[in-house]
């Protein structure tokens, strides 16, 4: 008796026929995969220095027009929109706690990492405690170490999400943290930072929307590491 096992897409839950669903690490059909495709499209031209799409070229990029004052960040990179499928890709994995999607935001973000050497060490953007017992893993330091993994890059999980009933800070400092804080801070100043043998450093997100975020973690690291801080984000909400 043979039993054949039918493929299914982890994103629509159709079967996938013959080669379909083969070009991920996890099964996706040919009608999501067509969709992931056009990302390539959309963001072929994004601002080398915010990742922002962009309608061509050499358009006078609107984010970077706005911000003011020094980033932190050297560049940030973005995959694709938070719409449509990577809405779900991320409400899916993140929300849901779906964690095979780990693999595929994996295979989609780690393209970015091309340019990036071994001697990059890539960081997560930590979520909150009570969402990480809620969801049963840390979704963002999973898909860290997968590509650090794949990459040959390090990887190290450098900071905190605070509570709100996070002990012995006041109110004040925890705005005026916007709500991030780095850890071992202590072992950071004793260490000797010159030793650490990686060159760059990539803090990477799941969805970019005002870049706040990355704008405050890179700037709590930038405090700390001497070497330039890139971003990289899976979906920009423009
Ligand atoms: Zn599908
Ligand atoms: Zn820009």
């Amino acid at each position: 008796m043979t039993y054949f096992f039918i493929k299914r897409c982890i994103l629509c839950g159709l079967p996938c026929s013959g080669m379909d669903g083969d070009t991920y690490s996890v099964p996706v059909c040919s009608s999501c995969t067509a969709e992931l495709d056009e990302w390539k499209n959309l963001y072929r031209n994004q601002c080398p220095t915010c990742g922002t799409f962009l309608l061509w070229q050499r358009q006078d990029c609107p984010r970077c027009h706005e911000s003011e004052g020094e980033s932190p960040l050297e560049t940030i990179r973005c995959v694709g929109p938070f719409r449509g499928i990577g809405r779900r890709i991320v409400l899916a994995y993140k929300k849901s706690g779906y964690r095979r999607l780990c693999g595929l935001c994996a295979d989609l973000l780690e393209p970015s990492l091309a340019q990036s050497s071994h001697d990059c060490l890539i960081v997560p953007v930590p979520s909150q405690q009570k969402n990480v017992r809620k969801r049963g893993f840390d979704h963002m330091a999973c898909i860290c170490r997968e590509l650090a993994a794949r990459t040959n890059c390090g990887y190290a999980s450098l900071l905190i999400h605070l509570q709100e009933e996070q002990k012995g800070l006041t109110r004040q400092q925890r705005l005026d943290s916007h709500g991030y804080a780095l850890k071992h801070l202590l072992f950071f100043r004793r260490t000797a930072i010159s030793r650490i043998p990686w060159k760059t450093m990539l803090l990477v997100d799941d969805v970019r929307t005002s870049g706040g975020t990355l704008h405050h973690c890179a700037g709590l690291l930038s405090n700390v590491f001497q070497m330039p801080i890139h971003g990289l984000v899976l979906c920009d909400e423009p």
